[in-house]
């Protein structure tokens, strides 16, 4: 049975540390040759098939290809692979999905965030994923999926999944090497801080509508909210009126 193999595989195989680092150089290797978008390893852009490319090769190598093989035999489709714009602080996400049907079978899907990924090696030249210092995106993006496929393995093998729980950390370092379970990647809020000086509570200008307006930044994810004081906005907690605006970074400056 494929979830016994991979149970016993997943709680009982040993390699040094030298070993999984030679694995994993394997892997980086591979990708950057058969990538169709991944002309170096700080590549510019990225599609699903290069998910499914390092899933795939990370499986064989790791697990014997016995994760994909469980993930098909338990949902009866492929794994599907996501990329998402919008999530900016997790790197990625692992979800199991199963509808009201009665015999409904569980979906799989990993999403990966580029913003982290893009952004954080546009200013930073390491970050550390995992608690391992990578040194260009295809790292980071290695270190982000081996995290998912745990939470993968772990949802497949015990329907639940926690990377701050023992078991987890402890396949990700038998398994990964990760003495974390956390990344250190930019949020927009790192990267309005580090590239443009500017951080929640600072004063702003803005151009809008001809006219330059000033405000507080409130918030910061892929834009910046600003309140700016407005006597026919709405109430916040400091008793003043504000109407809200949302930014793109880059046409802020600090006043
Ligand atoms: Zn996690």
């Amino acid at each position: 049975m494929i979830s016994k193999s991979l149970t016993d595989l997943i709680n009982h195989r040993q390699r040094s540390l030298q070993q999984t680092r030679r694995i994993q150089r394997t892997i980086y290797e591979f990708v950057l040759r058969h990538s169709d978008n991944f002309n170096s390893p700080q590549f510019k852009s990225i599609s699903n098939a290069d998910l499914g490319l390092l899933f795939q090769i990370t499986d064989e190598q790791v697990f014997d290809g016995l994760l994909g093989q469980l993930c098909e035999q338990s949902s009866r489709r492929p794994l599907a692979f996501r990329l998402s714009t919008r999530m900016t602080s997790c790197g990625g996400m692992t979800t199991m999905q199963r509808d009201n049907r009665p015999g409904a079978l569980p979906e799989f899907e990993i999403t990966i965030a580029t913003s982290p990924l893009f952004d954080t090696f546009n200013v930073d030249s390491v970050a550390k994923v995992g608690g391992v210092t990578c040194h260009d995106r295809l790292q980071a993006l290695q270190r982000i999926m081996e995290h998912e496929m745990l939470h993968l393995a772990e949802l497949l093998l015990f329907s639940d999944s926690n990377c701050n729980g023992s078991q987890f950390k402890n396949y990700a370092r038998r398994h990964f090497g990760h003495t974390e379970s956390n990344h250190r990647l930019l949020t927009p809020r790192d990267v309005a801080r580090k590239k443009l000086g500017i951080s929640p509570g600072d004063t702003v200008v803005f151009d809008i509508g001809g006219r330059t307006v000033t405000g507080v930044i409130n918030r910061i994810t892929k834009r910046a909210t600003v309140l700016v004081a407005d006597a026919k906005g709405t109430k916040y907690s400091d008793g003043k009126r504000y109407s809200k605006f949302y930014v793109p970074l880059n046409m802020l400056r600090r006043k």
